[in-house]
């Protein structure tokens, strides 16, 4: 559990060790029934420094706030994108209609490492809704591509990324086909939302597994063999050292016990719990 609102696993770098920088790390909360409580369940405030997280919402609702003054709520289908960058501080719970009603609850939540020039830039905020993403619809109705980031054949997405990465959400219809182009050198992963696919002819992904792509070839070519939705993450590797601790991603020791510093003498800023 993060807090008592997320009940996730770690697809990496804890899970498996995976080579897939820009991402850093991917937490993913399977579908899963909260009952109904007043008290949303949730994570309290704690800081970032370094990277980006993006919160993809399949089921439920999270409200969120920062020391940076947003907020917002992620409805299924929204994704927030958050640039931590030089240090924020945040919470996230469940939203409290949600919260009130309980039902059920998915959710990707997803690092992303930000270039050694860019680690102390000012924070930001996206908040995309499921309305603002640009949707590709794919021929022979096999379903549509939702563009969070990047780019697919010629619809671009939405949010504005550091560094090269594309992100959709796909959705497949059964027996529905889409073909996708990555460079070899991007590190490539499809999360199986819900469904079950077969990739380049071969390998079957049910719900709740992903798939990780060896750096070799360009063309991914996708089936549905049930109605599906696939989480896709394609991203230029950041070709930097990495050191980690806790929620700060930064390049060199020094830097994290600066973080840590920083965060001790408040400047992250202030959130109320
Ligand atoms: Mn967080």
């Amino acid at each position: 559990m993060v807090g008592d609102g997320f009940r996730v696993h770690n697809f990496f770098p804890n899970g498996y060790k995976l080579k897939m920088s820009p991402f850093f790390l991917l937490d993913y909360n399977s579908k899963i029934q909260f009952s109904a409580r007043n008290e949303p369940r949730g994570v309290g405030v704690h800081p970032h420094r370094g990277f980006e997280t993006v919160t993809i919402a399949y089921h439920g609702a999270v409200a969120h706030h920062d020391s940076a003054g947003n907020s917002g709520i992620i409805y299924p289908g929204d994704v927030q994108w958050m640039t931590a960058a030089s240090g924020i501080l945040h919470k996230e719970y469940h939203e409290e209609a949600f919260s009130k009603q309980g039902g059920a609850f998915q959710m990707v939540q997803l690092w992303v490492n930000l270039p050694a020039k860019d680690k102390m830039s000012k924070p930001k905020y996206q908040a995309i809704s499921q309305a603002q993403i640009a949707k590709h619809q794919l021929p022979d109705h096999a379903g549509l591509v939702a563009v969070i980031a990047g780019e697919y054949l010629g619809t671009k997405g939405s949010a504005s990324t550091f560094t090269p990465i594309h992100a959709y959400n796909l959705r497949l219809n059964k027996t529905g086909k889409a073909t996708f182009n990555f460079p070899a050198d991007f590190n490539t992963a499809f999360v199986v939302i819900e469904g079950e696919i077969k990739v380049n002819d071969t390998e079957i992904a049910k719900a709740d597994q992903m798939i990780h792509f060896k750096n070799e070839g360009e063309q991914i070519f996708v089936e549905g063999i049930q109605d599906s939705v696939v989480l896709i993450l394609s991203g230029e590797p950041i070709n930097e050292p990495i050191t980690h601790y806790g929620p700060f991603l930064m390049n060199k020791p020094e830097e994290i016990q600066q973080a840590i510093a920083d965060y001790n003498q408040g400047k992250f800023g202030y959130l109320e719990e």
